[in-house]
């Protein structure tokens, strides 16, 4: 897993024409993941077992990373939970399973890491929330779990929260700009407070002994805009990584738009060095799901490429029937079925694009766009199935097994082109 993203470049110059530059941060090494300066930008993800529950973390930590998550992060809430991080990690090595593993700590970091010194060393990185992390204790608690980090050797997550921000600086703050002969919007004020919280936090773990580049700071809220206030003004006082997400994005279409929205947004200004997509699941729904939104919004922006990529047109009267939108389906989890396999095999095929449309008013050209593409026969129109391959009209298909005669195209091309590529690079 981290061999892969650590041998993956960036998206060539023109995958970033369209983009701001990304902002300059210091690399954090995390279990061996490289995040910040120019490595792709990390996809990372939460487990929502219980981490006292060994087999059903291992579980789902292995679907989420076979998902394709860089770095899994699990609650670490309970003595429990730490004694059962060392086990996960254990079985998951033993299963091939090399994900990093973060540890989510909250209220009492300070006393779970230094009492469970297995817990602290097999976890590859630690989250604090510097507004979990204790009232008058604060900077005693604070340093236990700092000090934890630099004896074993990890980096840490400075991740404040809308949802808990450090109630004695919110106050002071507040207090602050009370006095002030113009006072600044109290929500203003409030997203200052968040920013301070985490640059604070990280300036006292540096001065007790932390390296600078073993720190990522982010700061999460819930709302789009308020999303985008925070990061555009945290982004410019520090070379940390920044880490990403929209904090309760919620459920469904909402929590998906919502999190493309304000993620897509910054990253395209070059903010953003890792991301989670926090969806919260149907009831039994499949916790993957923050996987494949997060690699296919990095994937859409062109800042990743993850898997092949079907166009389809949306379908409009000149197309009744339901044949093309089944042919753009099951394309499309044929792509998916073939590419644990073909990933293996041809090293590129990421990149592949492929075009299903439902006539001809766009789909010769955009079949011509794809690498390859196939233009269905509208309504009214021959029944015939127009084939490009590299811009150029390869074959016309006709008959009852088109879908089948295309995967056949489909495979010949994918050897023809992606085989090239391995042969010239062995
Ligand atoms: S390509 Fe044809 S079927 Fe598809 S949306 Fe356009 S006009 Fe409609």
């Amino acid at each position: 897993m981290s061999e892969s993203i650590n041998g993956e470049a960036q998206r060539p110059a023109a995958g970033r024409a369209a983009l701001s530059p990304r902002r300059p941060a210091v690399v954090v090494d995390v279990g061996g993941v490289g995040i910040g300066g120019d490595r792709p930008v990390v996809v990372q993800s939460m487990t929502n077992t219980d981490t006292a529950d060994v087999e059903t973390t291992v579980v789902q930590v292995t679907q989420l990373a076979e998902a394709g998550s860089e770095l899994v992060r699990l609650t670490v809430n309970t003595p429990a939970a730490a004694r059962a991080v060392p086990e996960i990690a254990d079985r998951l090595r033993d299963s091939g399973v090399t994900v990093p593993l973060i540890g989510d700590f909250h209220f009492n970091g300070h006393i779970l890491l230094p009492g469970n010194p297995g817990c602290a060393e097999a976890l590859d990185k630690y989250r604090i929330n510097p507004g979990n992390v204790g009232g008058r204790t604060w900077d005693s608690n604070f340093a236990r779990i700092v000090e934890c980090a630099v004896e074993h050797d990890k980096p840490v997550r400075i991740g404040v929260n809308w949802g808990s921000l450090d109630q004695a600086l919110q106050t002071t703050m507040m207090d602050e700009n009370a006095a002030l002969e113009r006072p600044r919007d109290a929500h203003d004020v409030m997203i200052d407070a968040l920013i301070e919280s985490a640059m604070r936090s990280a300036e006292v773990a540096e001065e007790i002994g932390l390296s600078h580049d073993r720190i990522l700071l982010s700061a999460k809220v819930s709302g789009v805009q308020d999303l985008l206030t925070v990061y555009r003004r945290l982004a410019p006082l520090s070379d940390y990584p920044l880490h990403l997400g929209l904090t309760e994005a919620g459920m469904g279409r909402k929590g998906v738009v919502s999190s493309t929205a304000g993620l897509a947004i910054l990253l395209a200004e070059g903010i953003g060095d890792t991301i989670r997509v926090s969806l919260t699941p149907t009831p039994g729904g499949d916790r993957c799901e923050e996987v494949r939104v997060a690699r296919q919004i990095l994937q859409s922006l062109g800042l990743r490429m993850f898997e092949p990529q079907v166009t389809a047109c949306p379908g409009c009267g000149r197309t009744t029937s339901t044949f093309f939108q089944e042919m753009a389906q099951e394309i499309e989890e044929y792509l998916r079925t073939r590419m644990p396999r073909w990933s293996g095999l041809y090293p590129g095929i990421e990149t592949l694009g492929v075009a299903v449309m439902g006539c001809v008013v766009n789909g010769p050209g955009e079949s011509r766009h794809a690498d390859i593409g196939i233009s269905l026969p509208g309504s009214f129109e021959e029944p015939s199935a127009p084939v490009y391959v590299d811009g150029e009209h390869h074959t016309t298909l006709r008959g009852d097994d088109i879908v089948a005669q295309f995967i056949e195209i489909l495979e010949a091309y994918v050897v023809r082109r992606f085989g090239a590529e391995t042969e010239a690079s062995t």
